[in-house]
């Protein structure tokens, strides 16, 4: 069944066909329904999105910035990495850059060799480590510095369902539940904003699928473009399983990831009241003495100097 006389774009699980129109409107009102649920955001915000200028942080950060121009008390801020990854993140900053002037929407980059003094590409190199492993590090640990210096209020990333999925799935296949723990539409266990930029995803309960068919249809991107790392990571592998699993019984995705709502008040409960140190080097969190980026920079630092 049509939702309407207009060309249908997307068929949903129910069998409805909806328009562009229909579907938008479908695609922001779940953004804004997951956003009450879980009580992303407040009255008065000062928040950042976290662009990489893929199609899920353009997804968030153009309904987001619907919010901010309704609500002037919600303030936003667009803050990118460039970690230096050649052929690839030169032009998805392009997006994001065309994205940020055409929208008006302040836009601050902070680059890994501005930051480090070495590139991504430049540190894999040097390091015999799995890209992912080390481009997360540093990624998360500017993120958060970044958003404090610019007294940001929460940092909103564009992880989707399938992105939860994946990152449930790999803590279990890696006895890792504590870093389950700290998953969920708002990220973290510990409340402590002194160390720590509240995370959240608007997008948590919006399928992979939806958010490509969102941002293409609004016009958000052109094209698709991946890095080249990103087929080496165990990510890849679990998501190709899951997408066959999808195929073969509709639904698993939304399953997995309510199931795991159910079980993630306990898991913060019995993981909150670590200690958390502060990185002696560098003055940020860590989980010992020294924080996992300034580990990598110091592992960097004597590769290069031998
Ligand atoms: S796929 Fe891996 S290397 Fe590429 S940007 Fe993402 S985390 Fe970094
Ligand atoms: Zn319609
Ligand atoms: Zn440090």
């Amino acid at each position: 069944m049509n939702c309407c006389s207009q060309k249908p774009i997307m068929e949903m699980p129910s069998g409805e066909r909806l328009c562009k129109t229909h579907f938008t409107e479908y695609f922001e009102s779940k953004v804004f329904n997951t956003i009450r649920k879980f009580d992303l955001i407040g009255k008065e915000e000062k928040l950042g999105i976290a662009l990489s200028g893929g199609k899920d942080s353009l997804s968030v950060l153009n309904i987001l910035n619907k919010l901010s121009k309704q609500n002037p008390r919600i303030k936003i801020n667009a803050i990118a990495i460039n970690e230096g990854i050649s052929g690839y993140r030169d032009r998805t900053l392009e997006t994001a850059r065309d994205f940020c002037s055409k929208n008006n929407v302040k836009l601050h980059i902070f680059s890994y060799k501005e930051e480090f003094g070495l590139n991504l590409d430049d540190m894999l190199k040097i390091l015999k480590v799995k890209p992912c492993t080390i481009c997360g590090i540093f990624r998360r640990y500017l993120l958060n510095k970044k958003s404090k210096e610019l007294k940001l209020t929460k940092l909103a990333t564009g992880h989707n369902l399938d992105d939860e999925c994946q990152s449930i799935l790999m803590n279990q296949m890696r006895n890792d539940i504590a870093a389950s723990a700290r998953l969920g539409p708002r990220t973290g266990i510990t409340q402590n904003e002194a160390l720590f930029v509240p995370r959240i995803k608007p997008l948590y309960l919006c399928t992979e699928k939806e958010v490509t068919a969102y941002a293409f249809i609004n016009g958000l991107l052109d094209s698709f473009n991946e890095c080249p790392n990103a087929p080496q990571a165990f990510r890849a592998n679990v998501r190709d399983m899951l997408n066959e699993l999808e195929q073969k019984n509709p639904g698993t995705k939304y399953s997995i990831v309510n199931s795991f709502l159910q079980t993630l008040p306990f898991l913060k409960e019995k993981f909150k009241g670590g200690i958390i140190n502060i990185c002696s080097r560098c003055s940020e969190p860590a989980s010992n003495g020294v924080c996992n980026a300034c580990v990598y920079l110091e592992k960097l630092k004597r590769k290069v100097e031998a």
